[in-house]
Order: structure tokens, then sequence, then C-alpha cells
């Protein structure tokens, strides 16, 4: 469409009409069935890509307030060991500070495996809490949610997993992995509006939830409030937000998740075929227990290129990547293919990131779209 950017980010993504006009009504009581009536069904939906028994609690507030709610619920006062190698492994570390009695940062460079030898030494030195990013979006890297969890099993600590730009796009077992709070965000992999977040939480971390909370995001208010009948949050919720979000729930559940995993695994393998036609690194180092993400590919930028110039290449043809953050900037940029796209938005978008990358001077032999459209036909 006209004055449109078709977004390719890792969030926000585009938004399917339904989910867009789910937020274009009359207000609605937030202590009422229907209100309590779309909470059940996002929660409905919800924990099957959670991939656990218990119902995710839905927080007014954009992906970080789940993760400050997650640290600040089971982390307040404790010795808390923070698994990084990435921005957002960064972000979680720096909650911990206002949080943790001891917050211990376990520091790998950005997108290269974590460092499982140093969490060990993390545990065995007194850490009762971990925390991990399962999609480092800002590095384009898969960490291994189910080895991290054996470990925090072994030696009894709650696992708390930032599923931010996983769940709802690739495959979480957050009961089997023994993860104990994993946090979901809307304008991700959900292809609902920003401004929500979903947060499960084990039994066993209930048992161990701290006793002096925040107030705002005190997750034992919204246990209880989500236990009425109808369903109901502690405080107003983002009503517009929930009905857009429970659309979007609701496509989901039309789609099948295990469709949905697959699709999202077949944008990646051909975005990266594309990657590979073209002669350039993929940026995350991988090993057996890390992968490249399936829902961001990040990819070193050509030689000789900047960010601004390349993705306003890209730009002009109305559609947005995005670049590297921080100190990746100018190194890498960064394909989303998460939520409600498919093939059209991802040749589109290949295309345009080849004339970008030819652009530059860089030679290309091979069709990065081609090899993208084998994949996807
Ligand atoms: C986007 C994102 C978040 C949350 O960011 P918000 O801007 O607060 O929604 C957290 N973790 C990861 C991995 C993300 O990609």
């Amino acid at each position: 469409m006209e004055d449109e950017l078709l977004l390719m980010l890792p969030g926000p993504v585009p938004l399917p009409e339904r989910v867009r006009s789910a937020m274009a009504r009359q207000a609605i009581n937030h202590r009422g069935a229907e209100f309590g009536n779309a909470y059940a069904d996002i929660v409905r939906v919800l924990k099957d890509l959670f991939g656990t028994k218990n119902n995710p609690l839905v927080i007014s507030g954009s992906g970080t307030s789940g993760m400050e709610a997650a640290v600040s619920n089971f982390g307040k006062g404790r010795k808390i060991a923070h698994l990084i190698n990435g921005k957002f492994g960064e972000r979680m570390y720096t909650i911990g500070q206002r949080y943790a009695s001891e917050a211990l940062p376990v520091v790998s460079d950005w997108g290269t495996p974590l460092n499982l030898e140093a969490l060990k030494s993390a545990l065995e030195g007194g850490c009762e809490v971990v925390t991990m990013v399962h999609n480092e979006t800002s590095a384009g890297i898969l960490n291994p949610g189910e080895e991290v969890g054996k470990i925090c099993r072994k030696y009894d600590a709650l696992f708390i997993m930032d599923g931010v730009t996983s769940i709802g796009g690739d495959n979480v077992q957050a009961d089997k992995w023994g993860v104990d709070v994993a946090v979901v965000g809307s304008q991700k992999c959900l292809a609902a509006p920003a401004g929500l977040a979903a947060v499960s939480v084990s039994g066993r971390a209930w048992e161990r939830a701290v006793n002096n909370p925040p107030y705002y995001l005190d997750l034992m208010a919204y246990k209880k409030n989500a236990a009425k009948d109808p369903m109901e949050t502690p405080y107003t919720p983002a009503v517009p937000l929930f009905l857009a979000l429970r659309e979007a729930c609701l496509i989901i559940e039309e789609e099948g998740i295990e469709k949905r995993i697959l699709r999202h695994h077949k944008m990646a393998k051909a975005v990266r075929s594309a990657v590979g036609a073209w002669g350039l690194d993929m940026f995350p180092k991988i090993d057996a227990f890390h992968q490249y993400s399936n829902t961001v590919t990040a990819v070193c930028i050509p030689p000789n290129s900047n960010d601004k110039d390349f993705r306003g290449t890209v730009k002009n043809f109305s559609i947005q990547i995005a670049g590297g953050q921080d100190h990746l900037k100018d190194k890498i940029f960064r394909i989303g293919h998460m939520g409600a796209v498919s093939a059209p938005e991802l040749l589109a978008t290949l295309a345009a990131t080849e004339f970008a990358i030819r652009k530059t001077g860089h030679k290309v032999t091979d069709s990065g779209v081609m090899a993208a459209a084998e994949v996807l036909g």
C-alpha cells in the first residue's frame, strides 16, 4: 500500500487486518464477561505456544515489563547468574542489577555461544536464579533452552527465559525444558500490536516467589485476578491491545502451531540460502548447542558499505529491515521474518536487499532471490 512500509523487523511486525480492526471499537468494562473471555482465549493459545500447562499472565507493558516482572518476582534479593551473548542478555543483567543481591554476568561476545561451563561455576558459587535469552534478537542466535534448563535443575536454580522472539515462531517447551519463568512480547512472533507481555510461571517458581515484589508488577496479584471468573487483571489493562492480541491468537490457532513453526523455519532457511548465494557471512558463530535464529537472520554487511546507505536503498522499495544495535551498527543487517509474513513479503525483501548488496559493489554471482525461491517454492 502507498505510504505504508513493509516492516521486516524483529518487531514490530505487520498486523493482519483482523487484528487491527479488533482495536477500533467502543470501550468495554474490563471487569466483565467480554473482557474475561478475551483474556481466556489469549491464555488458551499462549500456553500451547509456551509449551506449558500453566496459564500465562498478561501484563500491560512491552516485553521488557515481562522481563522485569520475572527478575523482580523471583530474583529480588537473590544471587542471579545472567547468560549474555547480545543486547537483550545485557538488558536482563541490567535489570538484575536493580533487584539481585548479586548480579553475575556470564558473558560471551555477541552472537557467540553461551559459556555453559562458566554458568556451572556460577551455580556452584551459589547463584539461585539464571536468566537466558532464548532467541537473542540482536545477534540472530538461538540459545539452548533445553540444555540450560537441565543445568538449572541439576543445581536447583530457577530458570528465567526470555522467549520474546521465539515463542509463537519457534519451538518452545517450557515445562519439558524446565523453564520456570518464560516471557513473550506481543509485537514479535505473535503479530499483535506492541504493548503487552505475557509471563508463565511454574509451580516451583511460585513456591519461591519473593515476598516483597514491586507493586505494579506483583505477579501473584495477576495470578489471583486471572483465577476469577470472568478473568481479570489487577489494574485497568490496555483493553484494545488485549482484544487485538486475542484476534492474533485466534489466527495462530487457525493456522496451527506446528504449521506456524514450520513456516518460520522455512522462511529462515530461505533467507540463509540467499545469504549463501550472495557470498555474505552469517553473523552468529554457532556450535552443537547453538543455532541460527529461525525468526531473525543477522548477516555481516557487505564490505565498503554502511548501515545508512544500505538500509536506505532497501527502504526505497518501501521495505524496512533492521541494522545492528550498539557496537554492531554498520557491521550487520538483520531481516526479521516473524509473525504473519510469508513468501510474498520475504521474496520482495530479499529482492530489495539483493539490489542493495549489488549497489555496494559487492560481487554477487548467484541470485539470493532464486536460492530462496527454491526453498519456498
Ligand atoms: C524486543 C525484545 C524484548 C522486549 O523489548 P520491548 O521493546 O520491551 O518489547 C525483549 N527481549 C528480546 C529478545 C526482544 O527481541
